[in-house]
């Protein structure tokens, strides 16, 4: 999972204090997740209410559509699952498929 340069989420420093302005992209805190999210892209309509409601952001678009959830951010909060009107993300427990 992680990247050359990346930074796992136990480099961050005591306090969560931010001495790096936008560093949070080099955290890859998507390891506290217990859950992730999965998208029925087929039942998706596009909405985008998902890439507003997520706090971090995951979530990738192209041209109008949902194309993709970074998994490396993603903290399995649910926020997602929960404002899809369509009912299409499913929280899957880690280390199923
Ligand atoms: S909220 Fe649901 S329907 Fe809307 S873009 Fe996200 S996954 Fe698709
Ligand atoms: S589970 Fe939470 S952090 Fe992950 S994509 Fe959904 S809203 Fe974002």
């Amino acid at each position: 999972m992680t990247q050359p340069g990346a930074e796992s989420w136990v480099d961050v420093p005591t306090g969560g204090t931010v001495v790096n302005p936008g560093s949070t992209e080099r955290n890859l805190t998507g390891s506290w997740r217990t859950k992730r999210p999965v998208i029925d892209f087929d039942a998706c309509s596009h909405c985008m209410i998902c890439w507003v409601m997520c706090p971090d952001s995951c979530f990738a678009t192209a041209k109008g559509t949902l194309v993709s959830v970074d998994l490396d951010h993603c903290k399995g909060c649910g926020i997602c699952a929960s404002e899809c009107p369509r009912k299409c993300i499913e929280m899957v427990a880690e280390g199923r498929d």
